[in-house]
Order: structure tokens, then sequence, then C-alpha cells
């Protein structure tokens, strides 16, 4: 509990104004804020959609709460006008890469480079995703054939995987990285414990496919049979007979969805644990 009370000073909670007067003197003078302590975060947009940044969007004021206090958008083409790939705290990279397309190479090298943490946001920069299906042969760069994910051609810290990810596991690992940046011992060390799932993932590999079900759950004997997989499947591509899941693998676009929910594929007992704590100290940054 001290080590909460800790992490809500810094995030906000106790050590925030009650007061609604305080408050509208706060949001008055939020733009004269000063940002030395926030971190510098950059959207990176390879061969994606967009769909993850939307998806980022769609924490709503969530968003903008971490924009105003803890971390200050510094690349996204879709949202700044900074052409060049800045110094970064935490690269959210969305897409694959086309190796066929020498500047998305060159600027996934370069944010690898410039970049404290580089998250592959969604399933595309971790898996290839739809990506996988490229053969090419199209007006009017029909060159443009292979896609890889990030992590086949750079060093990645920590994955995000989902078509789209959920806005709330783009927020929580947000909030995770500041305190792991910018907080003090125990409060990077409960980001750490968040953010190494995650980080494991990153370390397992660049594929995934309902097939992960098969090798990595039902053939170790680790499958429950509760349907978190069939849920989390963005095509319907999983059913269930007799309790176990059946993939339907021409459906699948290999987004690993279903591995990255499965409760019995990489989850961390340690974050489990202190799964409360961690809501509360996240709903308090974000109010
Ligand atoms: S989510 Fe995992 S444990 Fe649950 S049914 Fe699917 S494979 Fe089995
Ligand atoms: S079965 Fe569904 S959730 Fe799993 S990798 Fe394929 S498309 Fe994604």
């Amino acid at each position: 509990m001290e080590m909460l009370n800790s992490i809500k000073k810094t995030v906000g909670g106790e050590g925030k104004p009650t007061q609604v007067a305080t408050e509208k003197k706060m949001e008055a003078t939020m733009e004269a804020k000063p940002v030395a302590n926030k971190i510098k975060l950059g959207h990176v947009h390879l061969s994606g959609c967009t769909g993850c940044l939307v998806s980022t969007a769609d924490n709503n004021l969530g968003f903008i709460k971490i924009l105003d206090n803890y971390a200050d958008l510094v690349y996204s083409l879709t949202l700044a006008d900074v052409r060049h790939v800045p110094e970064m705290d935490v690269a959210l990279v969305e897409g694959s890469v086309c190796i066929q397309d020498h500047e998305s190479v060159e600027e996934i090298r370069e944010t690898r480079e410039k970049a404290k943490i580089v998250v592959a946001l969604g399933s595309c920069a971790c898996y290839g995703n739809i990506t996988r299906f490229s053969r090419g042969g199209q007006h009017n760069q029909p060159q443009h054939e292979s896609f890889l994910p990030i992590g086949d051609l750079i060093d990645v810290d920590v994955y995000i995987p989902g078509c789209p990810p959920s806005p709330e596991l783009i927020r929580n690992v947000a909030v995770m990285a500041y305190l792991l940046l910018e907080g003090d011992e125990d409060q990077k060390a409960l980001a750490g414990k968040y953010l190494k799932p995650l980080m494991d993932l990153a370390k397992r590999g660049t594929s995934a496919c309902f097939c992960d079900l098969m090798t990595e759950v039902i053939n170790q004997g680790l499958c429950m049979g509760c349907g978190t997989c069939a849920a989390a499947c963005p095509v319907r591509a999983i059913t269930h007979e007799f309790g176990k899941p059946q993939g339907e693998r021409d459906l699948c676009i290999k987004c690993g969805s279903c591995y990255g929910a499965c409760p019995r594929s990489f989850f961390n007992f340690e974050v489990i644990d202190e799964f409360e704590d961690i809501s509360e100290i996240i709903a308090e940054a974000l109010k």
C-alpha cells in the first residue's frame, strides 16, 4: 500500500488537488505547465492501416490526459508536422516493413537508433499479420512483395499484439513506460513487472497464427476450454468443439490475438497478483 501511495503521488491521485476551483486553475494553466518530466512519445507509421493509432486515440480523454501530463507527442506523421524521426523515449511502431521500400527500412533502423524503448504496436508490427499474405505484382509498385514484422529487422522491446490492439493495453503500456522512465525505484519495479510479459512476447518471435494455440497450449495439456481465444479472434476463425478451440485456418489472418489473450500462454502471476493495485494506479493517473 505504501508503494501504491507513492505511485499515486507521481501519477496524480493523492497528490492532486481536489478542490474544484484549484482544478479549474490547473486547467487554465495546463499549457504553461512545465514539461521537463514528460517522456517523448512517437508514432512511427510503416505498412499499417492507421487502425492502431485510431485505437490509441480511442482512449478518448485518457489519451489527452496522457499527452497533458505524461508524454509529449514528438513524432506522428498523421497528427504532427514533424518530418524526420527525432530522439524518442518510446516509439510506438505501427505496421510491418516492406523490404523493397528503402525508406521504410531506413525509418525502422533510425527508429531503433533514436528510441530508448521500441514498442511493436499491433499485430502487423509484431507478427506481419495481414501483410504476411502479400505477394506483390500490384500496380504501381509490383516489386513491393515482401513485408516483415519489425522484429525481423531490429530488436524490439515490447509487443502490444492485436488487430487492432486494445486501447486499454496501449494506455497501460504508455503509463507504465512513463513510470519506468520517470518513476522512483518502486515505480520502476512495478512498471518492469507489468511490462515483462509483453517483453517476453517480443523475445518469443515474430510469427503467429492459430497454430500457436495448438502447439503451445492445447498440445501441452494447458487448455482449460475457457473460450477467451475465440472471443479475441477478430475474424471469428475460432469455434469451440467438445470444449476445445477449433481453428478455421483459411480465415486466420495471423494476428496472434488468440495466443496473446489466452490465460494459459504467457501470463505472469506477479502481474495478476497486483491486478487491483495496477488498475487503481492507472485509473488515478487518468482521472
Ligand atoms: S484461451 Fe487458451 S485456455 Fe482458453 S480455450 Fe483458448 S486455448 Fe484454451
Ligand atoms: S485464429 Fe484469429 S486470433 Fe488467432 S491468429 Fe488467427 S486471426 Fe488471429
